[in-house]
């Protein structure tokens, strides 16, 4: 039995996420954690909402709570969202966890011991009202460029110029609108990315299987310009992990807190310590080399945005410690969906959300739709016209059709239960050969994380079904050969649970309806197809199922599409 790390970017806690990011971290990383749950291997899934930061900060404030409050309650909304979804973590933890808190501080702590943090001293905005330090998202003032004058000190929302806070005329304070502000000497950590260049790189270059998006990215920021800087990471905030603890190596890092970046990815280990603590397994086994993880396989999903942090500064933290960890082996990155036309965005607002998703269908239609539309190799576009067509043909006429028509039919002619007798002949024999073929094709797309051709190859396994109903027709061949129309059936209906098992990945809930719907309780992976169409024995009673997906009409794909055109407010 194999075991399997996988782990998808966290999203951020500030509001309901929109279809692009979740397909382009928690849904593949859900397809594939569930594959290899139904290979029989063991699977560690860890999600968490990434919490610190100014945009938090600002967000409760918007909302008129306090961060923290704020947070445990928009956790809720995302962990209830993701229920919805059926994204099986194995845990969905939060960065602001005791666990993230403690083991951020003895990373920081290492790294500074190991001559890879540096105390950087710069000048920053202080607001003698707020009695803190400002950053650069809590100042606004007019833009020197365009002349807005809600600026923010670092970039301008009405002409997107790229701003310093000193750039702002007249700058004030977002706490307390105060400009009573100057500029005062402030002591930061940085850390030493510069003296990890040589190494990463090398790491890298060892990557040979990854998708070039993700090794392109990390070049990118290897060598461009000067190649890779240090990074500061510790910010003034109060709401994050304190950068002065208890038996830390520096002083005067009162008031401080470490960057968000720093503090999120290490939440994928504190995350499996939240799990551990919850449900009493060994988190080590997972995550140290030297505890049992030597024989793990660490997989991270994410969007392109997060390729950076994954592939240099998360991975800086873990080979700069010096301590065995277990570091990332596969890193699958995503290009960005698109919405009807432009972008999707939640800071306007713009595209579907995932909560409105699934007031308007299940989750598998929506699944199944970003999954098999996955903006793997470059940017997709989600249009209303084209995850209509999408849901119509593959699931409804498809899948769909297939396991109805053969219910449906046996039920008329033989009543509720596996006919007996006969044999289904070549074309049986044909089609077992070819599902065994496209079978171990969808299983090598699966462990290559290729989502759409697997969506592509699963496709064409319930097409291959609906052909043999077609060419062998059943129904004409019971006028004169009802023991032979009966054989048939018996393979068609044999498919159901196996088209199930294959199809749960991407579809749970309508494999889950299946299962049901032929009385099957054996969920064992295909190894073997000629076996595997035999499982439902003769006489085996099933109940006919109601209609697995339902078509999306003109007059709702019309209603949905003025519905999302304009602004979620
Ligand atoms: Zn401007």
């Amino acid at each position: 039995m194999a075991r399997h790390l996988v782990t998808s970017a966290i999203p951020y806690i500030n509001g309901i996420k929109h279809l692009g990011n979740l397909v382009g971290s928690q849904l593949p990383a859900d397809l594939f954690a569930r594959y290899q749950r139904a290979r029989g291997n063991e699977v560690m899934f860890i999600c968490a909402t990434d919490e610190h930061g100014t945009p938090a900060e600002l967000a409760a404030q918007k909302a008129g709570k306090p961060v923290a409050e704020y947070c445990a309650e928009m956790h809720a909304v995302q962990a209830r969202i993701a229920e919805g979804f059926r994204l099986s973590f194995d845990h969905f933890g939060r960065s602001s966890s005791t666990q993230n808190r403690a083991l951020t501080q003895a990373f920081a702590k290492r790294l500074f011991d190991m001559g890879l943090i540096r105390e950087v001293s710069e000048k920053q905005m202080y607001s003698n009202a707020d009695g803190r330090f400002l950053p650069d998202r809590y100042i606004e003032g007019t833009c020197p460029n365009c002349g807005y004058d809600s600026a923010r000190g670092d970039q301008c929302d009405n002409c997107t110029k790229q701003l310093d806070p000193v750039d702002l005329i007249n700058p004030r304070s977002v706490i307390s609108g105060s400009t009573d502000l100057e500029m005062r000497e402030t002591k930061h950590l940085f850390l030493r990315q510069s003296a990890m260049k040589d190494k990463l790189d090398a790491w890298i270059d060892s990557k040979t299987d990854w998708p070039v998006l993700t090794t392109s990215i990390a070049k990118k920021w290897l060598h461009d310009g000067d190649g890779l800087q240090d990074r500061g990471i510790t910010r003034d905030l109060s709401w994050g992990v304190p950068a002065q603890f208890e038996g830390a190596p520096w002083e005067g890092m009162e008031g401080k807190v470490f960057y968000v970046w720093f503090d999120a990815p290490i939440e994928y280990i504190a995350g499996t310590q939240e799990w551990a603590e919850a449900s009493g397994g060994d988190w080590e086994r997972w995550w140290r080399t030297d505890k049992g993880a030597e024989d793990v396989t660490y997989t991270q999903f994410m969007g392109k945005d997060n390729v950076p942090f994954h592939t240099l500064s998360f991975p800086a933290t873990i080979l700069g410690s010096d301590e065995p960890w277990k570091l990332v082996d596969y890193i699958k990155s995503f290009n960005y969906l698109n919405y009807d036309g432009g972008q999707f965005s939640t800071s306007r607002g713009r595209g579907v959300f995932m909560d409105q998703a699934l007031e308007i269908l299940p989750s598998d239609y929506w699944r199944w739709w970003l999954l098999s539309h996955a903006p793997e190799s470059a940017d997709a576009e989600f249009t209303w016209e084209n995850f209509q067509v999408s849901v119509n043909k593959d699931l409804a006429d498809v899948l769909g059709n297939f396991v109805s028509r053969i219910t449906k039919f046996t039920r008329s002619k033989f009543g509720e239960a596996i006919p007996e007798g006969g044999d289904w002949g070549e074309a049986g024999e044909a089609l077992i050969a070819e599902l065994t073929t496209r079978i171990r094709d969808y299983e090598r797309f699966m462990e290559a994380k290729e989502v759409r051709k697997a969506a592509a190859e699963l496709r064409a396994i319930w097409v291959a079904g609906n052909e043999y109903l077609q060419s062998s027709a059943p129904w004409s061949v019971f006028k004169t050969d009802p023991v032979q129309a009966g054989a048939i059936a018996r393979l068609a209906l044999n498919l159901v649970p196996l088209y199930a098992v294959l199809s749960a990945p991407f579809i749970p809930d309508a494999a889950a309806s299946m299962l049901e719907g032929m009385h099957a309780t054996d969920q064992t992976w295909p190894e073997d197809v000629a076996a595997a169409v035999r499982a439902l024995p003769e006489g085996h009673a099933f109940t006919t199922p109601d209609v697995l997906f339902g078509k999306i009409s003109d007059e709702e794909r019309e209603d949905w599409q003025s519905r999302f055109a304009g602004i979620r407010t």
